[in-house]
């Protein structure tokens, strides 16, 4: 089996997902215009909704051919107020929308004897090295994360600044622990996507900051034991700074067998 997923996210390019459609369609096209025969079944699939921009659910055509859909999503709604179940069966495929029909799609693994997915690839390496082709050996999990700080609002030009209680301050030297820590192992990487000065203004020191953290590693262990100095290292910061803390895992991880590019 061999596929990936036609939908992406905005900016995504326009080979996100649709090259891993469209390259193996043409191969069986080639194949079967030089008469050759594989030993086995081949199908290329489709996946929509691996982004879960729609929706708000990612994996979502996947999770069904593993055959582990969440029977609630069907009543889930978009943007219009259209459910999951609705937007299936619109799309006139006889039976869609309905449980047992999504039930009736997962592939039990038995009868696989691999799924290939070919991607484009997503960062700078191959490009640098001018490489045409990659092969995956590690899928990363993610852990994502939402940190809150608060600190205390005051005078820009008459607090000084051995007596400041400084949110977006403290976000910076924990931003930086992000960045240091995760740069210190070659298969973890850290990045924070969202920065707030929440009611900032140019001459108020900020009282209340919020960002993003994502860790991703290929190992489990490596990422567990980054978050676990990175969230032990927020909460120091904080405490030395006389900030509150609070980091909320928004994201539990998705392991490897879920998610593929
Ligand atoms: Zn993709």
């Amino acid at each position: 089996m061999t596929g990936s997923h036609f939908d992406t996210v905005r900016n995504g390019g326009r080979y996100d997902g649709r090259l891993g459609i469209l390259l193996p369609i043409a191969v069986v096209g080639a194949l079967n215009a030089a008469g050759i025969r594989l030993p086995y079944h081949l199908d290329v699939v489709g996946f929509a909704e691996e982004e879960g921009l729609r929706f708000k659910t990612s994996f979502l055509a996947s999770s069904v051919l593993a055959g582990h859909f969440d029977p609630a999503l069907l009543a889930r709604t978009d943007a219009d107020g259209v459910t999951m179940r609705e937007a299936l069966a619109a799309s006139g495929l006889p039976g869609n929308g309905e449980l047992a029909t999504l039930q009736a799609a997962a592939v039990d693994p038995a009868t696989l004897l691999g799924f290939v997915e070919v991607h484009i690839e997503q960062g700078p390496v191959l490009l640098d090295k001018d490489l045409p082709l990659g092969v995956v050996t590690q899928i990363a999990g993610s852990s994502r994360f939402q940190v809150r700080i608060e600190g205390q609002a005051s005078h820009a030009g008459t607090t000084p600044m051995g007596m400041r209680r400084d949110a977006a301050a403290g976000a910076a030297e924990m931003i930086l622990l992000v960045e240091s820590r995760c740069g210190a192992v070659p298969a973890l990487v850290g990045t924070v996507g969202q920065l707030q000065v929440l009611d900032g203004s140019s001459n108020v020191i900020p009282a209340a900051c919020t960002f993003s953290m994502d860790i991703r590693a290929g190992e489990d262990d490596i990422r567990e034991a980054a978050i676990a100095d990175i969230v032990a290292g927020i909460h120091q910061i904080a405490a030395r700074r006389g900030l509150s803390v609070q980091v909320d895992r928004v994201q539990p991880v998705y392991t490897p067998r879920a998610r593929a590019g």
